[in-house]
C-alpha cells in the first residue's frame, strides 16, 4: 500500500494563506519543512516524527495542517507552526518497509542518534543503557534508561541491559535537533506539541498551562496522563520536554495509539479544544 494512499490530496497543501519554508536539512541533506498558519501573537509549534519510525505522527500533522487551512472561524490570536517530519532520514527508512508496524528501524537519525535525547539540557548524556522490561521495575510501559557510569549500571548483566542508546556527542549535536531549536528561538515559540506513538498517553511540561493542556487532551482522547514524577522515573535525558522546561516553554508530548495510523479521529476533538482554549486565553 502506498503510504499516502489514504490522504493523497494533502500534498496539494499549501493553500495560499499557508507559508512553507525550510528550517534546515538532515545528515543526508534532505530539507526539513515547516508550515506556518499565521493568525496572531501566540505562537505554537507542532512537531512530528522526532522518531522517524512513528509514521502515524506524520499523517496526523498533515491532517492537522489540512484542518487549519480550512478552518472557517480561524483561531484568532494564534500562529501555528507545523513540522510534519523532523527526522526525515529515519522516516525514509521506516516508510520503505512493507507491512511495517512495529520495531525501531528508522527511529534514529542517519547517525544513529535518538533526537529526543539530543537536546542541550543539564541532564544530557551521550550514552544510556536501556534496561530490560524486568529491570525496568514493572510499573512502566517504557523501558528505563540509566547512565552507564551509575552504580546500578555496574551490577547489570548483559541480559538485564538491552543495549546502548546513542544520544549524540553533545546536546544539540544533530542537525535536525538544531533546526528545531533555531526555529523555536527565532520565532519565539511559547508552546510546543510533540507527537509520538504508540504509548497512548500524554506528558506535560512543568508549568501550569502545560498541565491544563494535558488535562484537556487526556479527557478528549482518553489517553493516560503520565505525570512529571512518574515520567522522571523512566530516566530519559536530553528530551524536548526537558529542554522546554528549562526554557520556560509550555510543552506537551502526545503518544498516539498506533505506529502507522494517524489517530486523527481520536485527536481531532482534543486538538480543537486545546486550540480554542489557547485562543481564548491568549
Ligand atoms: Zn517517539
Amino acid at each position: 500500500m502506498n503510504f499516502w494512499q489514504d490522504r493523497k490530496e494533502l500534498f496539494e497543501i499549501p493553500k495560499s494563506e499557508i507559508q512553507k519554508f525550510v528550517i534546515g536539512e538532515s545528515f543526508h541533506k534532505v530539507p526539513i519543512y515547516c508550515y506556518k498558519v499565521d493568525h496572531g501573537e501566540r505562537k505554537i509549534l507542532f512537531v512530528s516524527a522526532i522518531h522517524g519510525n512513528e509514521i502515524g505522527t506524520v499523517k496526523l500533522a498533515y491532517f492537522l495542517l489540512d484542518y487549519l487551512s480550512h478552518d472557517e472561524k480561524k483561531y484568532e490570536k494564534l500562529t501555528c507552526f507545523l513540522v510534519p517530519c523532523l527526522n526525515v532520514d529515519g522516516f525514509e527508512r521506516a516508510r520503505g518497509l512493507q507491512g511495517y508496524f512495529r520495531g525501531a528501524i528508522g527511529r534514529l537519525n542517519a547517525k544513529n542518534v535518538d533526537l529526543n535525547r539530543n537536546f542541550p539540557t543539564p541532564n544530557f548524556r551521550s550514552r544510556s543503557y536501556i534496561l530490560s522490561r524486568k529491570s525496568s521495575a514493572g510499573t512502566f510501559k517504557y523501558k528505563r534508561e540509566i547512565s552507564p557510569d551509575s552504580p546500578e549500571a555496574k551490577s547489570l548483566s548483559p541480559s538485564q541491559r538491552k543495549g546502548i542508546k546513542n544520544c549524540g556527542e553533545f546536546g544539540g549535536s544533530e542537525l535536525e535537533t538544531r533546526a528545531l531549536m533555531n526555529l523555536v528561538e527565532k520565532e519565539k515559540i511559547s508552546i510546543i506539541f510533540s507527537f509520538h506513538n504508540s504509548g497512548r498517553d500524554v506528558i506535560g511540561g512543568r508549568d501550569e498551562l502545560s498541565k491544563e493542556l494535558v488535562k484537556i487532551y487526556a479527557n478528549k482522547t482518553e489517553y493516560e496522563i503520565l505525570d512529571d514524577a512518574e515520567w522522571r522515573k523512566i530516566g530519559q535525558t536530553g528530551t524536548a520536554k526537558d529542554w522546554c522546561d528549562d526554557q520556560n516553554i509550555s510543552f506537551m508530548e502526545v503518544e498516539g495509539s498506533t505506529r502507522y495510523g494517524s489517530d486523527w479521529e481520536i485527536q481531532k476533538p482534543a486538538l480543537e479544544t486545546v486550540l480554542e482554549y489557547l485562543a481564548e486565553t491568549a
